[in-house]
């Protein structure tokens, strides 16, 4: 028996959990919510993020601690890490939390990203602007998720008072990117430094927020994709499942950011590759061999966010596998995901389409 502790109990843990069924892996959340989803699969410790007798114990109860949420202080999850395994590391958490010092990372690692400065007052956002040009997307360095925290400076106008508008808190300013198309690279490493990548799979997003994901093998910047996921790999001597999101211009890959953990991006890979994201995770975590990543089939991954289609309907759809995260709708919340299974390219578009049509989601 293998006893995971994570911090966090949402949907990414609970997948975490079903893939651990069959190591007989027991798990034990920490989440500050009162019924965390995850908790159907484990106990669940219910503290603060920053409760650092609640961390103990949470340490004391597990063989190895992981995360699936990444804005934990870096200072308790280094504490955490004196008493029991834990990965990732903290300076990939700490790293990832702000995306200042991930900008600078993919810099010192000759990874290109799009131009960016660091905004700390609206006489920042003015120098910046002058520098960068418009039109130029404002973020904050910390706590930004799903298109959340940031704004599209199109004009002089919006420039205006913008740094007061997002909270007069540290931004960054980044060029607009007129991309092709974004993916993302999800990789593992575990924990003797071996490291696999899935297949890059091409993500669209709507308002911000990932609405599809379609794994490709054969995309033509995979190599490049995988040579600067694993130089932040081995930089950050790295144990897990990172996911690394790119815009693709042309021929180039321009790094937008990390994520240390596993990610919504490679969902699909739970019926669509040789071994799914959580369960090389939980290998890697755990200090397992790691299972082979190639796509098995066309397939797919779409979002269900703030309301739930026709789950019937969609089961209709040849193909299809329903994933009901058990969560509230709210307007804007992921409360679940269908994967789109096929045996072409073709028959995948279709399907794809079908399932579309029911989706009733409410981006907020
Ligand atoms: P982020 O939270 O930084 O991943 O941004 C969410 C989404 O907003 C991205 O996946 C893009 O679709 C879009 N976006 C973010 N930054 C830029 C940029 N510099 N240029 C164009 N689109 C962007």
């Amino acid at each position: 028996m293998l006893r995971i502790g994570v911090v966090g109990g949402g949907q990414l843990g609970r997948m975490m959990a079903e893939a651990g069924a069959g190591f007989d892996a027991r798990f034990i959340f920490f989440d500050p919510s009162d019924s965390p989803c995850a908790a159907l699969h484990g106990r669940h410790i219910h503290a603060d993020w920053n409760d650092s007798a609640a961390l103990e114990s949470l340490a004391q109860e597990s063989d190895v601690v992981t995360f699936e949420f990444e804005n934990i202080k870096a200072d308790a999850v280094a504490r955490l890490a004196t008493q029991c395994p834990a990965f990732p590391p903290a300076k990939a958490l700490q790293t990832a939390q702000d995306r200042w010092a991930e900008k600078s990372l993919f810099r010192s690692l000759d990874i290109p990203l799009p131009p960016v400065a660091k905004v700390d007052s609206q006489t920042d956002l003015d120098t910046a602007v002058a520098e960068i040009d418009l039109p130029a997307v404002l973020k904050t360095r910390t706590l930004g998720y799903d298109g959340k925290g940031q704004k599209v400076l199109r004009e002089p106008g919006d420039v205006i008072g913008a740094f007061a508008k997002l909270g007069a808190v540290p931004l960054v300013l980044e060029g607009f990117v007129d991309f092709d198309h974004e993916v993302s690279a999800i990789a593992v490493r575990g924990r003797d430094g071996e490291t696999r990548t899935w297949p890059l799979s091409r993500n669209e997003h709507r308002q911000g927020m990932l609405h599809c994901s379609i794994p490709e093998p054969g995309h033509p910047l995979q190599r490049l994709a995988k040579d600067y996921i694993d130089r932040v790999l081995t930089e950050l001597d790295y144990v897990g499942v990172m996911a690394f999101e790119f815009f693709v211009v042309g021929d180039d890959l321009l790094a937008n950011e990390i994520a240390p953990r596993v990610h919504n991006s490679g969902h699909w890979s739970i019926e669509g590759a040789a071994t799914s994201q959580f369960e090389n995770h939980l290998r890697a975590v755990a200090g397992l061999p790691l299972g082979a990543t190639e796509r098995l089939v066309p397939c797919a991954m779409l979002n269900v966010i703030g309301a739930l289609p026709e789950r019937d309907a969609v089961l209709k759809v040849p193909g299809t596998r329903w994933h009901d995260y058990g969560k509230t709708p709210r307007p804007g919340r992921k409360i679940g995901h269908i994967t789109v299974l096929a045996s072409s390219d073709e028959q995948l578009g279709e399907r794809i389409g079908a399932v579309e049509e029911l989706l009733v989601n409410d981006l907020g």
